[in-house]
């Protein structure tokens, strides 16, 4: 399939790219290779970190074209994309400054004969990567694996081509040597064989479980280690003692932001009966003033969806659930009259066990609404998913909130917040949502080598 920028918006295909030749593949994994054995293994920290710095400024420095490219090419409101390259130079600086901190050498005392733990890179690696944060989703991938001494090179969204290119160029400008972060814009009969490569040390997806798998099993084939950042269907749980306007602001925050596309959207509210019809109310009226437009423009405040197919997907999966007896409170069908793909804001409610959209994620702006008896039902709602990525609790008892995160079988809980993702916190999941983190000072240790030299 070739890479396309398709605007969301108007719906015009902008610009084609073709997928790279077998031997242009070729001599990009040798360029690489090259890159990592006979020159970034070898730099000091405080040589990457100029070089992972200067990327951070550069990113700030053309926040709006970073951002611009963003929202043509998969709908996201303008605001959010210049919020997202905020938090990706923040992400690079990060690393940059913590890089060898995190990766100091551990000396061990043991009984007999020192003993220390050094981290070292294990060469080069891939990644395969989703058009929903074009920028977050590389730099999480990038930063960490640049500062620690590995080459990367990337898959990403056949969506995103030009900020997939974007970022390959930031790398460059910012003076990463050639190899150091390449981008491909390759078919997935050649992601196998990248992956099937022996200079690919280890391979991370974020994505869909079915990508997720297909590319772990290939990693596994080759007994390399990789790590997944899967889809989630977090559950937002509203206790009794909850501040109910609070509540009601992040689940709209938490459920409508990037038009609902978030792996860590708030998908699912779980409301306990003594407060469930008061934060339906205002849970709805809110979710009744997005206003779809030109996500160009500030006062847009509903995005389309990043493609006709995730559109159609989505409206798909809506019916279902009405088939199967889920009742629409509000929205269920695209915007008529109005370009581009745009989704109503919609709530599911008395959506059944048996219903097959259940246990589904839905990648779009719709919500599920469950009215649950007390605390225990709430957590053992939430617990009935295939996933394990995130979630919510509101309570105004901290400590019930902790005991309640404790519960629930995700990688992340927020307690009185939708998910939020900085630098300093470790991101990922459990179950079906994958393995690994990224981010934070466990990001870095993923594809490190924890070498014990013992001298006796
Ligand atoms: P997707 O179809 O799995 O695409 C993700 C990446 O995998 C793209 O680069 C895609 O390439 C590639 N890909 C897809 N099928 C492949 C195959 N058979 N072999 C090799 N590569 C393949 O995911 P999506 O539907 O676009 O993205 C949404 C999903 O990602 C949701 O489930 C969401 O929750 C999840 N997600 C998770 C996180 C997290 O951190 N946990 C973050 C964001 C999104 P093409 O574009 O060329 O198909």
């Amino acid at each position: 399939m070739a890479y396309e920028t398709t605007n969301p918006y108007t719906g015009k295909v902008v610009k084609r790219f073709d997928e790279i030749s077998d031997k242009d593949l070729e001599a990009k994994l040798k360029q690489a290779n090259d890159c990592f054995e006979n020159d970034w293994r070898h730099r000091s920290f405080a040589d990457r970190k100029a070089i992972i710095g200067k990327a951070a400024t550069l990113m700030r420095e053309q926040q709006q074209h970073f951002a611009e490219l963003m929202t043509l090419e998969m709908g996201k409101l303008i605001k959010e994309s210049t919020g997202e390259v905020g938090l990706v130079a923040n992400i690079l600086s990060y690393y940059a400054e913590h890089a060898e901190k995190f990766l100091a050498p551990e000396k061990l005392s043991t009984e007999r004969g020192d003993a220390v733990v050094e981290s070292s890179p294990i060469g080069v690696l891939f990644g395969v990567e989703p058009w929903n944060f074009p920028f977050y989703q590389l730099v999480r991938f990038a930063a960490p694996n640049l500062m620690a001494g590995n080459v990367v090179m990337v898959k990403h969204a056949s969506i995103v081509p030009q900020c997939a290119l974007a970022f390959e160029k930031l790398f460059a400008d910012a003076g990463a040597p050639a190899g150091a972060y390449t981008n491909l814009f390759i078919s997935k009969d050649q992601v196998t064989k990248v992956i099937d490569d022996d200079r690919i040390r280890a391979v991370a997806l974020t994505g869909s479980e079915g990508a997720g798998a297909i590319v772990a099993e290939r990693a596994g084939k080759n007994l390399k280690k990789s790590t997944l950042e899967l889809g989630g269907s977090d559950a937002f749980i509203v206790l009794e003692d909850a501040d109910l306007d609070k509540a009601v602001k992040h689940a709209v925050a938490g459920r409508m932001g990037n038009a609902g596309q978030a792996c860590t959207a708030s998908k699912r509210m779980i409301v306990v009966d003594a407060m469930a019809d008061k934060f339906l109310e205002k849970f709805k009226a809110a979710m009744e003033g997005f206003k779809p437009g030109d996500p160009m423009d500030k006062e847009t405040t509903l995005a389309p969806l990043s493609s006709a197919g995730a559109l159609k997907a989505l409206q798909e999966q809506v019916d279902e659930a009405v088939a199967h007896g889920a009742k629409v409170l509000i929205g269920g069908k695209r915007v008529e009259g109005q370009a581009g793909n745009f989704m109503q804001p919609t709530i599911l409610t008395d959506i059944a066990k048996d219903n097959p959209t259940y246990h589904q994620e839905f990648f779009g702006p719709v919500a599920m609404f469950f009215r649950v008896k007390d605390e225990a039902a709430a957590i053992a709602l939430a617990n009935d998913s295939p996933f394990g990525l995130g979630g919510s609790v509101f309570t105004q008892d901290l400590e019930r909130g902790k005991r309640v995160a404790r519960g629930i079988d995700t990688g992340m809980v927020f307690i009185n917040s939708a998910a939020v993702s900085t630098p300093d916190l470790p991101f990922g999941g459990v179950k079906n949502s994958g393995y690994g983190r990224e981010l934070s000072a466990m990001g870095i240790q993923e594809f490190v080598n924890k070498k014990l030299i013992r001298v006796a």
